[in-house]
């Protein structure tokens, strides 16, 4: 091999090497070394072990025309014989076939693709007319075959990384959660044992509105248990995705209204302000509906204290589109991306408890509704929730 080869070919590597997506270097690959080896079609087979059939991961027509796609099963047979055979398999037209037969001719070169040490796939080249295939041909397409075999592994890998990642967080998630859920559960049950204790004491005598004011904490904190008991049951319920809605049309803008005067009466020192502009009905459940407006009012008191929260309705023509705009101390844009995820809160010094399901069922039950929630928001600004949901098809 001369320095130029070599040179050429560090060259293609680099290239190669430096594409961050799969699919992108592999046209990279074929292009660059297409100048000594000529071919109209290359497809990549893949086995699916699972379905015991061949899956086509990569196609791609370089001359004459035609959709490298429809062109994929000329290569088929190869593809299996390659699989079967575990070596190149070449198929080239008959001798003195009619030149105008040409598109009918493939000259086909199939190489076998050896991923993680298994030959699990095959890289087929498919070419109409020219001359037959040479030996530099089948080296290249050797090469080549290598070539892609390792992209692909590099896929894989890639894949089960990100795959991973989201387990390691998940689980990382589910530790956090235990130590929020046991600090969650004994600040109720210790308000509620405390004051009951205090209560049944023989040796002292509360007056009537001590009794009462004791009373109120007891059951203001057994209706935060069970709060807390029916947040955990329902995100299992939605995550296992057998919690049950009842669909009817349902008036959004009445309803967050009715949600407001609610939260209002437990929280007065909370303003909202409202921007609504009058919206068709939306097919949906109207509890789990209030559900999730109920969390984002609960956010906005709890992360946006003394803060006005406005309340936007907008019709989208087949959309609804809600907002929830406060004026807290905003979200740094690193963890917006895992606002929704189950037991997800923001790390940092917490006064507030919280046990990160609020925002996960909010997503969920916007999803059964076939719509869809996100955040903005800005430090020192704001927070913007948003929510879409498709206006009721059958009116
Ligand atoms: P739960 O709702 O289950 O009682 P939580 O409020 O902590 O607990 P989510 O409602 O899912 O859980 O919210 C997740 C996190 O998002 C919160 O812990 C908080 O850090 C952040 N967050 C939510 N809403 C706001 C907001 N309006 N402003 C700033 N941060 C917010
Ligand atoms: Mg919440």
């Amino acid at each position: 091999m001369d320095i130029s080869t070599l040179s050429f070919l560090h060259h293609v590597f680099k290239e190669v090497q430096h594409k961050q997506d799969w699919k992108t270097a592999l046209d990279t690959l074929f292009v660059s070394l297409r100048d000594s080896f000529v071919f109209d079609n290359v497809v990549i087979y893949l086995e699916d072990p699972r379905a015991k059939s061949l899956d086509i991961a990569y196609a791609r027509a370089m001359g004459r025309g035609k959709a490298a796609e429809a062109d994929a099963a000329w290569g088929e047979r190869v593809a299996s014989d390659v699989l079967s055979s575990k070596k190149m398999v070449m198929k080239e037209p008959r001798r003195g076939s009619h030149e105008q037969n040409r598109m009918t001719q493939p000259h086909l070169l199939g190489m076998p693709l050896s991923i993680a040490s298994k030959v699990s796939g095959a890289l087929v080249f498919v070419r109409f007319g020219g001359p037959e295939y040479s030996d530099l041909h089948f080296q290249i397409a050797s090469l080549q075959a290598f070539w892609a075999a390792a992209l692909i592994e590099r896929r894989e890998l890639q894949e089960a990384r990100a795959e991973l990642d989201s387990v390691q967080r998940q689980m990382r998630l589910q530790d956090d959660f235990v130590s929020t859920i046991s600090h969650e559960l004994r600040t109720p049950l210790g308000f509620i044992k405390g004051y009951s204790t205090s209560l049944l004491r023989q040796d002292t005598k509360w007056d009537d509105a001590t009794q009462r004011e004791f009373l109120n904490i007891i059951d203001e904190e057994a209706d935060r248990l069970t709060r807390l008991i029916e947040d955990m049951l329902e995100s299992a319920r939605l995550q296992s995705k057998t919690l049950q809605f009842k669909f009817s049309p349902v008036r959004i803008d009445a309803l967050v209204r009715d949600v407001a005067t609610r939260v209002n009466t437990h929280h007065p020192e909370l303003k909202i302000e409202f921007h609504l502009e009058t919206l068709p009905p939306v097919l949906g459940d109207g509890v789990r509906l209030s559900q999730v407006f109920e969390n984002l009012f609960s956010n906005a008191i709890k992360y946006a204290p003394g803060s006005r929260l406005t309340i936007g309705t907008k019709s989208l023509g087949k959309r609804v589109r809600l907002s929830f705009a406060d004026k807290g101390e905003g979200i740094p844009e690193d963890f917006l991306p895992f606002l929704f995820e189950r037991f997800y809160r923001v790390p940092g010094e917490r006064t507030v408890t919280g046990t990160g399901l609020g925002l996960y069922i909010c997503k969920q039950i916007v999803m059964a509704h076939h719509g869809k929630i996100w955040v903005e928001s800005e430090l020192d600004v704001g927070t913007t929730f948003f929510i879409e949901l498709p206006a009721d098809p059958t009116l």
